[in-house]
């Protein structure tokens, strides 16, 4: 299913039609030449390439709004870009160059700061980086966090509903969102910037547009939750005794610190043996090798993570682990987690899966999914990580050490449903936090009950009776 196009283009729009759009996008807001346009076109992965004849760079709400006006009137596809880390394909053209691409990258101010309100408003192009920034200068916590925050947006973030590595305790995009800025598939502007923690009038419409993927209008700016910045943190890396140990290592850790771990992230030894591979500079933290291992974060002090990491290996739930004694270490221990995506792509064809369980099922689905991708392709090398605590797993798969790369992603297809089938009996997801996009419009019409599907086309319908958001994605 995962497809790389490279249909040529055919610049479907009329001349006098791209003008207009160029003349709303402002004078620096528009790149039609081949190179300029190049990093627009591909996904992040390399899936996908599509064309366009416009990428439109607009500076303000306002232009946004002249753009969607001028796109309903012609019936345009429109395809929202943020930063273009996207998993699924979701900000990429369709190959036939019918669409503009609309990059919020030029609207990147932070507009308020409210410590006191515990609020941010900002413009939906914000790197999430500097939202964490502006946070941290007024003494706050924006806590969203991912490995790709030093380019993805924040319009991107709230369009796929972006997870990452703090879920457990402050929650996805979702919910740190207050209130939104939305351009309408036709030109008008929906002002929902409201920074309330209680505000129960109706259909609460922002929920709608947060991780529609750009389908439904365009983002243009969020007011979300600031927090107290914690006053302890300790991290610790553990060797575990098994998978399962993972999950009532999590409920000890929750309990002991009333509820303030913020990270429990999952390692395979096979994903630190390629970390470790890849940068010298790092350490393996133990002697002995072990087969699985959990970085864990709290908002507490060393006092609560050595009581946890004590009555765990009485429990038996792990077999070693370090507490990090310093910043250095802290940074030295993330590196071991936060190293695995590119250490998979430099070992090889990557097949990746980006799936979720009830916490309780977890092991049952890493034992069923690893006997799974053995016996389909003998020799590949599984490297499952990811945010346990939230029940997510990426259930990646590199390549056999001598295997041929396109032969074995060739098979992606073939082991992407095997694999979603075994998440799907055990009540889970085959999409937890990257979305649909593109590359899972199959699997959503696989998985998801065709009432559900139903009244999604229903939503879609009532915001973009012309289809123009983002053709082609989601449904
Ligand atoms: P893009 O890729 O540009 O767009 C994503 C989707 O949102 C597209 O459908 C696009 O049309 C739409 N969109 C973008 N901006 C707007 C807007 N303003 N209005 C309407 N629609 C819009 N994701 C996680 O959830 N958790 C992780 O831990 C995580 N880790 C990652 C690590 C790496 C190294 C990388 C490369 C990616 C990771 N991702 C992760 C995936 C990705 O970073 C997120 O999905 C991110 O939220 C996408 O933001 P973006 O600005 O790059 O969006
Ligand atoms: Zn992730």
């Amino acid at each position: 299913m995962s497809t790389k196009s490279a249909r040529p283009s055919a610049a479907r729009i009329e001349g006098a039609v791209l003008q207009r759009l160029k003349q709303a996008a402002g004078a620096k807001g528009w790149i039609e030449d081949e190179a300029g346009k190049a990093p627009y076109l591909d996904d992040f992965r390399g899936l996908f390439h599509g064309q366009t004849p416009l990428v439109l760079r607009p500076a303000n709400t306002a232009a946004v709004a002249a753009i969607m006006r001028i796109c309903h009137e012609a019936s345009i596809g429109v395809v929202p870009q943020g930063g273009n880390t996207g998993y699924c394909g979701g900000a990429t053209p369709s190959p036939d160059g019918a669409e503009i691409v609309l990059s919020l990258g030029r609207m990147n101010r932070i507009r308020d700061v409210d410590p006191l309100d515990n609020s941010i408003t900002v413009d939906a192009g914000c790197v999430l980086a500097d939202i964490q920034r502006a946070a941290e200068a007024a003494g706050r916590l924006f806590p969203l966090s991912l490995a790709a925050e030093g380019s993805c947006q924040i319009g991107g973030n709230l369009s796929t509903n972006a997870g990452g590595t703090a879920v457990l305790r402050y929650g996805n995009a979702r919910d740190l969102a207050l209130g939104l800025e939305v351009v309408l598939p036709d030109g008008q502007i929906w002002d929902g910037l409201r920074h309330l923690r209680k505000d129960n009038t109706g259909y609460d419409l922002k929920q709608l547009f947060i991780g529609a993927e750009g389908t439904l209008g365009v983002i243009t700016a969020a007011s979300l939750k600031l927090f107290a910045r914690p006053r302890h943190v300790s991290t610790a890396f553990a060797a575990l005794s098994d998978a399962r140990s993972a999950v009532t290592l999590l409920a000890r850790a929750k309990n002991l610190s009333g509820d303030a771990v913020t990270t429990f992230e999952y390692l395979h030894r096979a994903c630190l043996d390629l970390v470790l591979a890849r940068d010298p500079a790092l350490a393996d933290p133990f002697a002995a090798r072990h087969d699985h291992y959990a970085l864990i974060e709290l908002s507490a002090g060393q006092d609560v993570i050595e009581a946890v990491l004590a009555g765990a290996f009485e429990a038996g739930e792990i077999a070693d682990a370090v507490i990090a004694a310093s910043g250095t270490q802290t940074a030295a221990l993330w590196k071991l987690r936060e190293t695995i995506p590119e250490a998979l792509n430099h070992a090889g064809g990557v097949i990746r899966h980006d799936v979720s369980v009830p916490l309780s099922r977890i092991a049952e689905f890493l034992d069923a999914a690893h006997a799974c991708a053995q016996a389909t392709i003998p020799g590949v090398r599984i490297t499952p990580f990811g945010h346990i605590g939230d029940g997510n797993i990426h259930f990646n798969l590199v390549q056999p050490e001598a295997g041929d790369r396109d032969g074995f992603l060739a098979r992606s297809h073939e082991i992407e449903v095997a694999i979603h089938d075994i998440a799907n009996a055990l009540d889970g997801s085959f999409s937890a936090e990257h979305g649909i996009g593109q590359l899972k419009r199959g699997e959503l019409a696989r998985y998801k009950p065709a009432e559900a599907r139903e009244q999604m086309q229903r939503i879609k319908q009532a915001f973009d009776h012309k289809g123009i958001m983002n053709p082609g994605k989601v449904l």
